[in-house]
């Protein structure tokens, strides 16, 4: 990979290590007006409607800001204010939806499985066969949390049977995991350019069926945030209501170029599922023992349970890991101890053998026999 070689590798869920070209691609100014800058938007989103295989269904809307903003403004934005949802829950960025919730006030119910749990498609049956009112369901892909790979495609099935309407957040998961509208229809699927597509941050995307954005008109709680209306600027007039990002879209056109050369979806996901089978198979043999089993693990992110031997303090592990030029990220589960270590971005199984040979190190550095935790 052709990444900045005196920068760290970053083992997180982003944002994420991105190639030298991606950034190179930031060395310009562009007024927003500016023609070829209008172009590159409106490619940009044509790009993305292709690869999700909806250009003939749905609308692709960007918007300024982390992944999170673009979440709340898909929330905001489709559903009606006397709408009821039904929330999905299996780690933080579930719960994240439930706080935009509660601060748009719109009502929802919850659902709610551990974070090593998938939700079960049948409990979700139960659940609107009982509720009418529930209009919207919102689940996320891959929950970053655990790493957890939820069954998306039977959800999606089930809420289709019952004909309401599903909101996916598949921030760390889209471009990366094969997805088939086909077989997993949704309103909405919503992502952000610097996870599996490898841009730099700042900028988010909504991709969302085209009726139901023309219906939404006035729903939104937040000016910045309606994305009916931003929707509506780029159709007219091809471009941005705010300040748009510039570099951070110049920089994603390039990154979706890498994209495509390395074979779309197909390309990205075989190079996340080697990197992430390198570095299941080397934390193992070093006696770690990860949270999930491989067939819920996704191939983005390995929470790992925090080893036994005293002599392991994790604070010591993850700076002397950056003194070798890997970063590497906390746990934020509530049902164990754990770290995650990241295998995305634009890194490879040199950059994979490399961070578990620093591994390796760092444990003997410390007098760590093993990675094994206590018990469970
Ligand atoms: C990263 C991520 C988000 C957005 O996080 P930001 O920090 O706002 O970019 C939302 N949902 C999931 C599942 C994520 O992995």
């Amino acid at each position: 990979m052709t990444k900045t070689e005196q920068d760290p590798r970053l083992l997180t869920p982003g944002p994420l290590t991105t190639t030298a070209r991606t950034k190179e691609a930031m060395l310009h100014d562009w007024g927003s007006r500016d023609q070829k800058f209008i172009n590159i938007n409106k490619r940009v989103r044509e790009r993305l409607l292709e690869i999700a295989g909806v250009s003939d269904t749905h609308e692709c809307v960007p918007m300024q800001g982390s992944g999170t903003f673009v979440v709340e403004a898909t929330l905001g934005t489709l559903l009606s204010r006397d709408g009821k949802t039904l929330v999905v829950i299996n780690g933080a960025y579930g719960t994240r939806m439930t706080h935009m919730l509660d601060k748009m006030g719109r009502s929802y119910v919850t659902y709610e499985t551990a974070e090593n749990e998938p939700p079960n498609p049948d409990d979700i049956d139960k659940l609107l066969t009982d509720d009418d009112a529930i209009d919207f369901v919102t689940i996320v892909h891959c929950e970053t949390t655990a790493g957890i790979l939820n069954p998306i495609e039977a959800v999606a099935q089930v809420i289709a049977k019952h004909k309401r309407n599903l909101i996916i957040d598949s921030m760390s998961a889209f471009g990366a995991i094969p997805l088939d509208p086909a077989q997993t229809p949704y309103a909405a699927i919503v992502f952000s350019a610097n996870k599996c597509f490898e841009g730099v941050p700042g900028l988010g995307f909504s991709i969302i069926r085209r009726d139901i954005l023309e219906g939404a008109a006035g729903n939104a709680h937040s000016l910045s945030l309606d994305l009916h209306d931003q929707w509506k600027a780029l159709e007219a007039g091809g471009q941005y209501r705010f300040t748009p990002p510039v570099q951070v879209i110049c920089a994603f056109e390039q990154a979706l170029d890498q994209f495509d050369a390395e074979g779309g979806v197909a390309g990205r996901n075989k190079r996340y599922a080697d990197n992430c089978r390198i570095l299941l198979d080397g934390l193992r043999e070093m006696g770690f023992k990860t949270l999930l089993s491989d067939n819920l693990q996704a191939p983005i992110i390995v929470s790992v349970h925090m080893p036994a031997d005293p002599k392991f303090i994790f604070k010591d592990f993850y700076d002397a890991m950056e003194k070798k030029g890997f970063v590497l990220y906390p746990g934020k589960l509530t049902i164990a101890d754990t770290f995650r270590v990241g295998c995305i971005g634009a890194l490879d199984e040199n950059d994979m053998n490399a961070a578990l040979s620093a591994m390796r190190q760092t444990l003997k550095d410390m007098g760590v026999k093993s990675g094994a935790p206590a018990r469970v």
